[in-house]
């Protein structure tokens, strides 16, 4: 392996012996080769002779996934690589702000370290796409974007990350807040953030308003948390449907957990849904147990974008995450009782293609003419490498092998 920072990865080698996964397919298709031609797929077919010096990997019939897509986590405040936090939090969301803040302090997190630790484990289990929140506060200022923003540089040839500029602590409510969401967009972060507009800025015109705004002013897409509950849930969830049809944002928002979807009146999930579907507005669900979700199987059905993501892993929130994707298509597969082939694939399929489009990322799949970002990974069906998600992987970054059994390669991480 050769060192990579400042370098392109993009490399040619000839992959024998997979079987590509395509959207909609539970089985993974003909056992094929795939030759990558300076990291882009150039052709997938069978018995191709490689040209000369190209490295030869064998698939030994295993699946083919193109890379997981990480579509909602939070980076800089993750616990990776050190001790276990003993989580003793209170319940109320205050609770959760207040024990973070006292935790990092009391840690003294390196913004960077911790970034680098959660892409560089992301990226051993197969995720190539990861859109990181990044709490942007009048307490810690801009430090934790700093840092997430020099680990985004450090991995960019390893990793393709998103960052949200994310106000966890309140947007107009907290004045100043606006003026540091402003810089942090300036800087270079990717995605304007915005949390319960009615719940946390108690001011859903004024909170959503800022927040369009500022995708307006800086032309970036937009990921709001939404965690509002029932009616509450619904009327925020109308007033982003009205932002993006009047302002044309169509394909270019989110919204992260959408709880109110799992508990809205049939009648309104129905129409809200389907305006949903009209103005492209993709849903992230984690698909967490214990509480009221949106449903993977309706949202599809009327014709939404449904991503997923871990949300914190390792970090004082909560401690179930591992930020394996395979596992999360098993939990939202799990979650939304997802039995049969057919409807686990299409639990995959919120990991990887439906969370490429919710990220808007070109050139994905495993097809002639996309980017060599790969998970190789064994499975007789889709199910079955979901299920299992186990830990024999090979992930291919820009035609370049990166990881092998949830582990970076040696070298790989700059030498
Ligand atoms: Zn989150």
């Amino acid at each position: 392996m050769q060192e990579t920072q400042g370098k392109s990865l993009m490399e040619s080698m000839l992959l024998r012996a997979v079987r590509p996964y395509k959207s909609g397919q539970c089985d993974g298709g003909d056992t094929v080769d795939i030759l990558i031609d300076r990291g882009v797929i150039s052709r997938v077919g069978r018995d191709i002779v490689p040209p000369r010096d190209i490295p030869v990997v064998d698939g030994g019939g295993k699946l083919v996934l193109p890379g997981l897509v990480e579509a909602h986590t939070h980076l800089g405040y993750s616990f990776l690589g050190l001790p276990w936090f003993r989580n003793n939090v209170g319940s109320n969301l205050q609770d959760k702000i207040n024990a973070e803040k006292a935790e990092i302090k009391r840690r003294r997190i390196d913004f960077q370290l911790q970034a680098e630790r959660q892409l560089a484990h992301s990226l051993a289990l197969g995720s190539t796409f990861l859109r990181g929140h990044v709490s942007i506060d009048t307490d810690t200022g801009l430090e934790p974007l700093e840092g997430v923003l020099r680990a985004q540089e450090k991995y960019k040839e390893l990793l393709e990350v998103q960052i949200v500029a994310f106000p966890q602590a309140g947007l107009t409510s907290r004045p100043g807040t606006i003026a540091l969401m402003e810089e942090a967009l300036s800087m270079g972060a990717d995605v304007v953030g915005g949390l319960d507009p009615a719940q946390s800025d108690r001011d859903p015109k004024g909170s959503l308003d800022t927040v369009f705004g500022l995708a307006q002013k800086y032309c970036k897409p937009i990921d709001i948390h939404l965690h509002e509950p029932g009616e509450l849930g619904g009327f925020s969830t109308d007033l982003i449907i009205e932002r993006t049809k009047s302002l044309g944002l169509q394909g270019r928002v989110t919204i992260s957990h959408a709880f109110c979807l799992g508990d809205l009146k049939p009648a309104d999930i129905a129409r809200t849904l389907d305006e949903l579907a009209q103005n492209q507005i993709s849903i992230m669900t984690t698909a967490p147990a214990g509480r009221a979700c949106p449903s993977a199987a309706q949202l599809v059905r009327a014709g939404v974008t449904v991503c997923s993501g871990s949300d914190g892993v390792r970090d004082s929130w909560s401690p179930f995450s591992t930020g394996d994707m395979l596992e999360r298509a098993k939990l939202v597969a799990m979650r939304n009782n997802f039995r049969r082939d057919i409807d686990v694939e299409l639990a995959l399929r919120a990991c990887t293609f439906e969370g490429a489009a919710a990220l808007g990322i070109a050139d994905y799949g495993v097809e002639e003419g996309c980017s060599a970002n790969l998970l190789v990974v064994p499975g007789e069906t889709i199910a079955e490498a979901v299920i299992n998600h186990p830990v024999d992987r090979i992930v291919i970054k820009g035609g370049h092998i990166v990881a092998r059994n949830g582990s970076i390669l040696e070298n790989t991480l700059f030498g």
